[in-house]
């Protein structure tokens, strides 16, 4: 299998898959998704593969989807097609992550921004470097209700999930490391050594344990209502694609949004 916007690498037990797609700040497209969730169903599914990395080529994680694209192919959607598209891309995707049945620890560094935060915070553990940060700025850029998974809530705690989503405004990788969000925050250079070594520690452990200790840390969160507040929560996001602030900016050009995203985020 061939993969055009992902880099797959063994390291021993470990793979690391990472967005390939640096010029463009590691923005997820499409094909960038899909390659992911076939890359982690082959993961889970080789015996060889024990722990998983994602990260990214490049100076950046992930700044997000890629907007450019969403403009150009599916500005005209109907908002079943984007139910469609969104409910499959983004929701289930995103949950099939928390659900690899292997640890899988993300490898942060430069922007980590919007769906790029949604993803790396489906990971069991991230990993970031000095030169990170993380915002999800798409109610001032977009004029969307956040994106599709709210896990902000429950990577930050309530206080820094409500300034970060109402501001707009980016964190650093040590504020991340402070609220708990983030495990370790490592200078750029020690990023990928840094990350490797503690995935080659957990490939020691029995994958069976493993796997059974994820399904009991998994279940603890839907205990706490972690499944019915991310489904709730999708499906309000979708309304606000249909609200007059969003249409109003797609209608002026995504194009613009960027922009204003880049300036907040700074990149
Ligand atoms: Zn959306």
């Amino acid at each position: 299998m061939t993969y055009t916007t992902l880099a797959i690498e063994d390291f021993g037990a470990v793979r690391r898959i990472s967005h390939n797609r640096p010029e463009a700040r590691n923005a997820e497209s499409k094909e960038l998704l899909d390659e992911l969730h076939r890359a982690f169903t082959e993961a889970a599914d080789d015996d060889n593969v024990r722990v998983i990395i994602l990260g990214g080529k490049g100076d950046h994680f992930s700044a997000g989807h890629d907007l450019k694209q969403a403009q150009r192919e599916r500005g005209n959607f109907t908002v079943e097609e984007r139910w469609d598209f969104e409910v499959k891309r983004y929701l289930e995707y995103s949950l099939h992550i928390l659900h690899t049945p292997k640890p899988v620890i993300a490898q942060v560094q430069g922007a980590c921004i919007a769906a790029g935060f949604m993803v790396a915070n489906m990971c069991d553990i991230i990993i970031a470097s000095e030169d990170a940060f993380f915002s999800d700025p798409v109610a001032h850029s977009l004029g969307a209700a956040a994106v599709e998974v709210l896990v902000h809530p429950w990577v930050l705690g309530q206080r820094k999930a409500r300034e970060m989503l109402f501001t707009g405004g980016k964190f650093t990788a040590a504020e991340a490391k402070d609220i708990g969000m983030v495990n370790h925050v490592v200078p750029r250079a020690d990023l990928e050594d840094r990350t490797m070594e503690m995935a080659q520690k957990i490939a020691l452990a029995s994958p069976f344990a493993l796997r059974l200790l994820k399904r009991s840390l998994n279940r603890t969160l839907d205990m706490q209502g972690f499944g019915t507040a991310i489904a709730a929560h999708f499906d309000t996001h979708q309304l606000s694609h249909v609200a007059t602030a969003f249409q109003s900016i797609s209608d002026g050009g995504l194009e613009n949004a960027i922009l204003k995203e880049k300036k907040a985020s700074g990149v």
